[in-house]
């Protein structure tokens, strides 16, 4: 089957015929995470409509090079030029080295990555990895003329690349908006306008994290990292940039302005955008307070959850919504998303027990054509998915009797589900582990009202044992108003 997948590039504001520059090669870069804090529902989604692109074109033929950077340095409080770096301030609250948080973190998202079962990346570079690069890429600016040191400093001259270039074309932004609308932060005195983004800063005397450079001793601007690796690891102008719209404008409108400046032209061929998770109406995000960490969806730890939604539940929930549209989450939302999961993956189990018919009485090939057609079309999940609801009622019709399939239809079936669900959606089928689950969960339940009954017939030798116990195991109780709580390490 011939495959014309199109994508909507935010760049010119409609859907094209994806063609890469040098095919079959695709080189494919996403903004990945500051390694601050613990994932939520917010750092799901990108990961997994970028999951589902990189999974669509590996299928479809292509050769992906699929590069998703770690913000270690320079992504300073404000997300503007002042404030304090994200993760020196976790360091010195924690007081341990930055390095420290970063590991710590890194760990805990590529552990959440993999439970959402997100495909790792080709490369996953950092930034405190790629500072050559990235000075080497503030010369080429400043020789250029679109930048300009000032106090140990250097900024981008955005009012300079504006006469030469457009600065907005990617976000739509105006020049003359920005002039009116970009506050006056303090420590900004230097710059010549407000709306221009530093390239490097000099380290105050509190920073913890820099490094020599012509300029000063200091460490580089946010938007700079990814411009200096997606050029190292994808070349200059590369097909596909991603990210969840937030980063739209500064980030990825500053990321284009530095590689025109530095290179002389535009970097990237389809820019892509993640639509947010709404709570409520509003943005999900650690700013706003109302972001639930992915441990706490799976735990069911958080106030705002009625119970835990596995990590199948999580990335489900996300493909029932086209990656373009808001999608706002509740618990309803979360329930419905778990029992739709479980009508497919039912009928994926009631299919070897189907009695086979010398002929079918309904037409399920064409269903490979439709789903097809729905990736095609922009990735359109919640398509792909409604088509799957519609072969699952087929395959229980089947089953009372009411629909017959030939042996043939049946296995081409199983392969057809197969790709769809599980290699193209990526979901993993854990109807098989899920009784154990069930059974580990009495289990501990069982375990711990002993522990408790000890502790009320104050046996602290015995309570202390079952926890001490656990602990090795990996399972760490936590004691609560609640009662005990159990997690895995
Ligand atoms: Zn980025």
């Amino acid at each position: 089957m011939e495959h014309k997948l199109q994508i909507y590039n935010t760049l010119t504001r409609k859907k094209e015929v994806f063609q890469p520059i040098k095919p079959p090669h695709v080189g494919m870069y996403v903004c990945g995470p500051t390694v601050y804090g613990d994932a939520h529902l917010g750092h799901a989604r990108p990961a997994i409509t970028f999951d589902i692109l990189f999974r669509y074109l590996k299928h479809i033929g292509f050769k992906v090079r699929y590069v998703r950077n770690i913000t270690d340095v320079g992504h300073l409080v404000n997300d503007a030029d002042s404030g304090e770096d994200k993760i020196q301030k976790k360091a010195r609250l924690e007081e341990v080295e930055p390095m420290e948080i970063v590991k710590y973190y890194s760990d805990r998202y590529h552990a959440n990555m993999d439970q959402l079962n997100t495909l790792h990346p080709s490369i996953e570079p950092t930034a405190s990895g790629h500072i050559i690069e990235q000075m080497e890429m503030v010369k080429q600016i400043l020789q250029n003329g679109y930048a300009y040191e000032a106090e140990g400093s250097v900024y981008f001259d955005v009012e300079k690349y504006n006469k030469d270039y457009h600065y907005g074309k990617l976000s739509g932004r105006k020049i003359e908006e920005l002039i009116e609308n970009t506050r006056e932060l303090a420590g900004q005195e230097e710059k010549k306008n407000s709306f221009d983004f530093a390239l490097w800063k000099k380290a105050d005397p509190t920073h913890i994290m820099h490094w020599p450079s012509p300029w000063s001793e200091g460490y580089p601007g946010w938007h700079l990292e990814c411009s200096a690796m997606g050029k190292k690891y994808l070349g200059e102008t590369f097909d596909i940039h991603g990210g969840g719209m937030d980063l739209l404008f500064p980030h990825h409108e500053s990321e284009i302005a530095q590689a025109n400046a530095a290179n002389g032209h535009d970097p990237v061929k389809y820019w892509m955008h993640n639509n947010m998770i709404t709570v409520n109406g509003q943005k999900m995000g650690k700013s706003l307070n109302n972001f639930i960490t992915l441990d706490e969806f799976f735990s069911g730890n958080h106030k705002s959850l009625n119970r835990a939604y596995g990590p199948m539940v999580i990335r489900f929930f996300i493909l029932q919504a086209h990656y373009r549209s808001t999608l706002d989450f509740s618990n309803d939302a979360l329930e419905a998303a778990e029992k739709g999961l479980n009508r497919l993956l039912d009928a994926w189990h009631l299919l070897p027990e189907l009695h086979p018919s010398a002929e079918s009485s309904v037409d399920v090939r064409n269903y490979e054509t439709k789903c097809y057609e729905a990736m095609d079309d922009d990735l359109n999940t919640p398509m792909v998915i409604a088509h799957l609801f519609e072969v699952a009622k087929i395959i229980n019709q089947v089953n009372d009797g009411k629909e017959k399939l030939s042996e043939k239809d049946i296995d081409f079936l199983k392969s057809f589900i197969h790709t769809f669900l599980f290699d193209l959606l990526g979901m993993r089928d854990e109807k098989a582990s899920g009784d154990n689950n069930q059974v580990i969960d009495y289990l501990m339940e069982t375990i711990l009202s002993i522990r408790q009954n000890a502790k009320q017939n104050k046996d602290w030798a015995t309570a202390d044992k079952i926890r001490d116990d656990l602990t090795k195991l990996g399972i760490v109780i936590k004691d609560t108003k609640e009662g005990a709580k159990w997690s895995l390490k």
